[in-house]
C-alpha cells in the first residue's frame, strides 16, 4: 500500500535545490507536488497584483517542469491548517515536506507540524531559501543582531553555505489527485493596460531566473561598483525570482563565486553582501513578525506622519509630482513592476518625510504594484527609509531628490526614459518645495523628541 509524501511548494518555486522535493524522492514513494493558494490564514499577507501577475506565471512554469519529470503540480485553495489536513486524509499520506519561511507564516507551519506529526504523519521542514537560518546568527549574547555588518561579518566567519542540491531527472506521481484550475484563482488583473508591459521585462519561473542569472554574471557583475546609477544595467534584477524561489540563495552564492573574469570578480564580495541585506532583512522579519504594520522603534509611534485620503497620493502614484527623478521611478514601477533601489530611497524618503506621509501607506502602494514585493525586503525597507527600522537611516537624513538625480543620474538618461515629457509644457510643476518640506520634517521630528527617536 503506498504512502504518498506531500511536497507543499510555497516561496521556492523550483525543482533544482529543493531540500523537501530531494527528501520526498529519497522516500521513494509517490508524491504529490501541492501548491496552496492561502488568502484566508490571518498570518497570511494577501498578495498584490504584481506579485499575483507573477504567481500565475510562475506556477505554469513550475507545473511544466513536474510534468517533464511525469509528474505535475496539485493546485487547492483555502485556510493551509485545514486544507492540508484534509488533502493529507483525502491521498492518505504518509508523510508532507516543505521548505521553512520565517515571517508571520511560520505559526502555521509549527501548528500544522505538530498536528501532523500527532496523526502519525511524518511532517518535516527544510532549510532553503536563506544562506543562514535566523536563529544561527546571533551576538555573542545570543541575541539577534540589530546592525548589518556585524550580522553580515557573523554570517562570513562561519561555514560557507552548502553547495546547491541536484535537480531530480523523474518523480513518481500520485495517479488521479483533483486539482483546482489556476484560472479560477483570477490571479491575472482585471485592468491589463497596467500589466500589459510587464511581460516584456520578466520571464517568471525558474528558466527565466537561471537566464537572468547567468546574464548578470556574465555583463552586469562588472559593472556592479555603478550599481547606484539607474540609468545603467548594473544589478542583477533577481529580486522577484528571489522572492518567489525560483532560484536559491545557495545557486546564486555558488555560480557568483565561480566567475572567473576580473572585472567581475571584483565585485563578487559588494554583490554578494546585498544578498546578505536579504538575509538580514529575513533575520529582522523573523524577530518581528509583524513588520508591515507596526513600527520596529516604538518611539516612532508618536510620529505625525499624515494618513491622507488617495486623492493627495495621486501625482505620487502615478508619477506626477513634478519632482524628476521621484517621478521617473514611479513610472518604471508602474510600467515594469520594478524600481531601481536608489530610487527606491529616493521616491520613499520624498512620500515619508517631504509629503509627511505614513511609511505604512507607501509601503502597501510598492506591495501592490512590485513583481517582487516581499513580506521582509519591502516593509524592512520602508522602515529603514523611515527611520524607524533597524540599522535604519537616520531620521534626519533627507534625500534630496534633485541632488541624488545629479549624483546618480547625471546625464538623464533614466530620467528621459521613463518620463518623456520632462521638460516640456506637459510636465507638472512640483507639487512641494523641497526646502520648506524638509524644514518642516525635521521640525516633527524635534518636536516628536529627537533623543528617543534616534536610540
Ligand atoms: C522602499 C524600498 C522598498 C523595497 N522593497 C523591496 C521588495 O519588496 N523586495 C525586494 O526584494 N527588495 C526590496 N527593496 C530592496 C532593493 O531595492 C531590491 O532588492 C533591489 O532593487 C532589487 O534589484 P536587483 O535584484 O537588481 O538587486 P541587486 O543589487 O542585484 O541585488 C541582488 C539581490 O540582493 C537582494 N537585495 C539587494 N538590495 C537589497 C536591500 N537593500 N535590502 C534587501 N535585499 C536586497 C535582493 O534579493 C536582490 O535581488 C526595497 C528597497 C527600498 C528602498
Amino acid at each position: 500500500m503506498p504512502s504518498p509524501t506531500i511536497v507543499w511548494f510555497r516561496d521556492d518555486l523550483r525543482i533544482s535545490d529543493h531540500p523537501a522535493l530531494h527528501w520526498a524522492i529519497e522516500r521513494g514513494e509517490p508524491i504529490v507536488a501541492l501548491y496552496l493558494f492561502d488568502q484566508h490564514s490571518p498570518e497570511i499577507r494577501p498578495l498584490g497584483s504584481a506579485s499575483k501577475w507573477w504567481l500565475h506565471r510562475s506556477l505554469l512554469a513550475l507545473d511544466t517542469s513536474l510534468r517533464e519529470l511525469g509528474s505535475a503540480l496539485t493546485l487547492r485553495s483555502g485556510p493551509a491548517r485545514e486544507t492540508i489536513a484534509a488533502l493529507v486524509s483525502e491521498v492518505g499520506a504518509g508523510a508532507i515536506a516543505w521548505n521553512r519561511r520565517y515571517g508571520a507564516s511560520r505559526a502555521i507551519d509549527q501548528d500544522l507540524k505538530a498536528q501532523l506529526r500527532a496523526q502519525g504523519v511524518d511532517a518535516h521542514s527544510f532549510h532553503a531559501n536563506v544562506l543562514f537560518e535566523p536563529w544561527t546568527i546571533t551576538t555573542k549574547d545570543d541575541k539577534p543582531f540589530q546592525v548589518f555588518t556585524p550580522f553580515w561579518r557573523s554570517c562570513l566567519s562561519g561555514e560557507p553555505p552548502r553547495q546547491p542540491l541536484s535537480t531530480p531527472t523523474a518523480l513518481p506521481a500520485v495517479e488521479s489527485v483533483e486539482s483546482e484550475q489556476l484560472a479560477e484563482w483570477a490571479l491575472e488583473p482585471d485592468s491589463p493596460e497596467w500589466s500589459a508591459s510587464l511581460s516584456d521585462h520578466w520571464t517568471p519561473g525558474e528558466d527565466g531566473a537561471n537566464d537572468r542569472l547567468g546574464a548578470f554574471l556574465e555583463t552586469g557583475l562588472a559593472l556592479y561598483h555603478r550599481r547606484d546609477e539607474p540609468g545603467i544595467d548594473a544589478t542583477s534584477m533577481l529580486s522577484p525570482h528571489l522572492r518567489f524561489g525560483e532560484i536559491s540563495p545557495h545557486q546564486v552564492w555558488h555560480q557568483t563565486h565561480q566567475v572567473t573574469q576580473p572585472d567581475a570578480r571584483a565585485n563578487v564580495e559588494k554583490f554578494l553582501s546585498e544578498i546578505g541585506w536579504r538575509e538580514f532583512t529575513i533575520n529582522v522579519a523573523y524577530q518581528h513578525p509583524q513588520l508591515h504594520t507596526q513600527n520596529i522603534k516604538p518611539a516612532f509611534d508618536q510620529f505625525p506622519w499624515r494618513w491622507p485620503e488617495n486623492s493627495e497620493l495621486e501625482p505620487w502614484h502615478r508619477g506626477l509630482t513634478g519632482i524628476p527623478l521621484v517621478d521617473a521611478g514611479m513610472r518604471q514601477l508602474l510600467r515594469t513592476g520594478y524600481m531601481h533601489n536608489r530610487v527606491r530611497m529616493v521616491t520613499a524618503s520624498f512620500l515619508v518625510k517631504n509629503m509627511l506621509v505614513h511609511w505604512r501607506l507607501g509601503e502597501q502602494w510598492f506591495w501592490d504594484r512590485l513583481v517582487d514585493a516581499d513580506e521582509a525586503n519591502n516593509p524592512g525597507s520602508w522602515q529603514w527609509v523611515a527611520g524607524c527600522g533597524t540599522d535604519a537611516a537616520p531620521y534626519f537624513r533627507v534625500f534630496n531628490p534633485v541632488v541624488q538625480a545629479d549624483r546618480f543620474d547625471p546625464d538623464g538618461s533614466y530620467r528621459r526614459k521613463w518620463l518623456p515629457e520632462w521638460g516640456t509644457d506637459d510636465y507638472p510643476d512640483p507639487i512641494l518645495d523641497l526646502k520648506e518640506s524638509r524644514g518642516r520634517a525635521l521640525s516633527a521630528f524635534d518636536a516628536t523628541k529627537a533623543s528617543p527617536l534616534t536610540g
